[in-house]
């Protein structure tokens, strides 16, 4: 039994793993694991607490994968619902369907009891309004959410040095089932309705019992045109090993040509738990915690080096 999480999943690793220990499946001990990240008001990335879009909303996505009959749920831009890890996961469980958006995930949350909330709280509405886009005359643009031309102003968002985070947690439980969650506030100041990988399977997350799991963190759209999680999982299932397997997604990343590359990490495990993170900048780590351990173990990703290149 093995859990594999971003190192923002410090907080919701050991739940992670007692669920496991308690004998529950690997996405019970996903979903654990990611619901205490969302609950956190301190981190900023990720659910309760994350960092609004440019209108000040704050927007979650999340995607959850069983890697044993590859069952998939998502939801996107959902609005007022802390833990949207759990919501995708319903959408797996109870829906004919894979992936729910705004108002959609938002009407199911509620239809099947989840509670409202105003997920904008006063530390990053503040720092929201500190970034608030600016009109070329320096001042705060006004009555944002009545302009027509908020896509102008969304180059905000697209600052490389822009607060960055996703959670994502990789499963392994007794029966050697792989599960895979990521759940995320997106990009700060982002366009409202953007999706990033996050939710998106194949993208920032795949899960495959057989071969292993990937989940991703960085700037989604790279991962979108990759499809890096599922690049992961499929060069696993071609023979490479993990290394191999984590190293040739990276350099797909390379590949990309266009305006806009930043930075890309992601973890991965094979079927037989072993496990890596990778990542195209330096000093990333990742965490780990297997049933025999105490406390979950801080490791160095790989740094793979693609180009970057910002708006030229
Ligand atoms: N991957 C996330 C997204 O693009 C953000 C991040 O991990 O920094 O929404």
């Amino acid at each position: 039994m093995i859990v594999v999480a971003s190192t923002n999943g410090l907080t919701g690793i050991q739940e992670s793993m007692n669920v496991l220990l308690s004998g529950g499946s690997a996405v019970d001990a996903v979903e654990a694991g990611i619901r205490i990240v969302e609950a956190d008001p301190e981190e900023h990335s990720v659910g309760y607490g994350g960092y609004p879009n440019v209108l000040g909303q704050v927007e979650l996505d999340a995607g959850i994968m069983d890697g044993t009959g590859l069952s998939a749920g998502s939801v996107g831009a959902m609005r007022g619902y802390t833990h949207a890890i759990s919501v995708a996961r319903q959408v797996m469980e109870k829906l004919p369907h894979v992936f729910l958006v705004s108002e959609g995930a938002e009407r199911f949350a509620g239809e099947i009891g989840f509670q409202r909330r105003d997920l904008l709280t006063d530390a990053a509405r503040t720092v929201w309004q500190q970034r608030l886009p600016r009109d070329p005359s320096g001042e705060v643009a006004s009555d944002l959410a009545g302009r027509n031309d908020v896509w102008k102003l969304v180059e905000i968002a697209t600052d490389p040095e822009r607060t960055q985070g996703t959670v994502n947690f990789l499963a392994q439980d007794a029966a050697g089932n792989i599960c895979a969650g990521v759940s995320t506030s997106g990009w700060a100041w982002k366009y409202p309705g953007r999706l990033g990988d996050s939710p998106i399977i194949g993208a920032g997350l795949y899960a495959d019992s057989r071969f292993g799991a990937a989940a991703c963190t960085g700037m989604g759209e790279m991962a979108i045109r990759a499809a890096t999680a599922h690049s992961v999982v499929i060069y696993l299932k071609m023979g490479a090993t993990l290394g191999e397997a984590g190293r040739r997604a990276m350099a797909d990343l390379d590949d990309l040509g266009g305006r806009y590359l930043a930075q890309m990490s992601f973890i991965a495990i094979d079927g037989d738990g072993n496990h890596a993170g990778f990542s195209n900048g330096e000093d990333g780590t990742y965490i780990a915690m297997t049933a025999e351990m105490d406390e979950p173990e801080e490791l160095a990703r790989t740094h793979v080096p693609t180009k970057a290149r910002w708006g030229m």
